[in-house]
């Protein structure tokens, strides 16, 4: 974006950047896109896009309402892989039969960290070894310690710059022929700082090791490659830009190649061959199916279908290059205003490097944020001291952005 940057140039008229903006028309799309709240929170719960409401009450009338427990047989069986299938042909860059959606997030880290370290135990008793960062979210980094305490690994920890992320030369400094798994997020939850993917995996690949993307802060807002990546195991949550709502199911992706091999640690009857069957013993279904465990939740699998409508008519590489625009137009701001007032920039200023939002720091971050959140003004705060401005490509304009960091300002005036 061109004429935005130095610190002292006046920022660029939001007006003039909504105007220019070809996105612009998505944000009447959502619900509350009229109300005057900056929404800076879009990355943790998305807001609900407005065909959800109709669809909720289609779903009650008509499907559950109206077909009730046939429609466990008509659709509902086959919703987490066929609606995985749809996600990762719009967002994942996966081939079909490699993403279901079921469980939240926090469940598929554990059953997918479980299968791949138990699978290469069973190939080499060696690879005792997790890699996991001191920045990762911190459900993963829970989940590494106690999947290593159930089976008697060792966690390696990177410790990345607190505004970077994972370099390259970091992850091969740790690697080696004890490394079982990599566990990695693509874009930090923190910093925003996006992991070079297929680098990075290529990498781990080399030392033998198989490697588990966390996808929460990019599936939506920055374009994904799985099976370009040669990516083994990812996950993701589809209520931050993928608009779900709260505790919407989240996906996993298992490569073609490993679902075969790998046992998953929740064998539940919605994961075996043939649950109607109810037969004596458990027997894997073929395919992405045997990830599944229990009973899907369905209601939860709604919403996101419009956001994947949405993101399909913008385009993700569309909805890319407004994400970085965002984040840049926030950075020139946050520049020109904040930095004066003794905030600093706790993302990566290169865009190539950075998903989508902008974490500021502050001593008095709390402070601002809870004054900014009785403001209709929402951004969210990161210990130790980050303010964090989500972005949601889709659902946020120019104007917001310059409303909200004015009243940051204001705050710290
Ligand atoms: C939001 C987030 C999660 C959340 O997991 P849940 O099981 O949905 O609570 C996990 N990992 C990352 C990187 C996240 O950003």
């Amino acid at each position: 974006m061109t004429g935005i940057g130095g610190r002292t140039a006046p920022p660029t008229d939001p007006a003039e950047l909504d105007a220019a903006d070809e996105l612009a028309h998505f944000r009447d799309r959502f619900v509350g896109a009229s109300s005057p709240i900056v929404y800076f929170d879009g990355n943790s719960l998305g807001r609900p896009v407005a065909a959800t409401a109709e669809r909720l009450s289609r779903f009650v009338r008509d499907e559950w309402g109206g077909r009730l427990i046939r429609a466990w047989e008509e659709t509902w069986m086959e919703m987490p892989t066929t609606l995985g299938d749809r996600l990762g042909r719009v967002l994942l860059g996966a081939g079909p039969g490699q993403v279901a959606i079921g469980d939240s997030t926090t469940v598929w880290l554990y059953k997918l960290m479980r299968a791949a370290v138990d699978h290469q135990q069973r190939s080499d008793p060696a690879r005792t070894e997790i890699v996991v960062d001191t920045d990762n979210f911190p459900t993963d980094r829970y989940l590494a310690e106690g999947v290593a305490a159930e089976r008697g690994l060792t966690l390696r920890w990177i410790e990345p710059d607190p505004d970077g992320g994972v370099t390259a030369e970091q992850l091969a400094a740790v690697l080696g022929v004890n490394t079982a798994l990599v566990v990695l997020s693509h874009v930090a939850y923190k910093s925003a700082w996006l992991a070079d993917g297929p680098g990075l995996t290529r990498l781990a690949h080399d030392a033998g090791a198989l490697v588990l993307w966390d996808l929460c802060h990019s599936a939506g807002a920055v374009p994904v490659d799985l099976d370009g990546w040669d990516a083994d195991l990812a996950v993701g949550c589809t209520y931050k830009y993928l608009n779900g709502g709260p505790g919407a199911p989240a996906f996993g992706y298992v490569a073609t190649r490993l679902q075969g091999v790998l046992a998953q640690p929740i064998q539940g009857w919605m994961g075996a061959a043939d649950p109607f069957t109810m037969g004596p013993r458990y027997d894997a279904a073929p395919g992405i199916r045997r990830f599944l465990s229990g009973t899907p939740a369905i209601v939860g699998m709604l919403a996101m279908q419009d956001m994947l409508d949405l993101t399909e008519e913008a385009g993700i590489d569309a909805v890319r290059a407004k994400s970085l625009a965002l984040t840049s137009y926030a950075l020139a701001l946050a520049d020109a205003w904040l930095v004066p007032l003794g905030v600093t920039v706790g993302s990566p200023r290169d865009g190539a490097r950075r998903g989508g939002h902008v974490t500021l720091g502050h001593p008095r971050s709390r402070q601002v944020v809870t004054a900014l959140w009785g403001l209709d003004v929402i951004p969210d705060y990161r210990e130790p001291d980050g303010i964090r401005i989500g972005l949601s490509p889709l659902s946020t304009s120019f104007a917001e952005v310059h409303e909200g960091l004015a009243q940051v300002r204001a705050r710290l005036s």
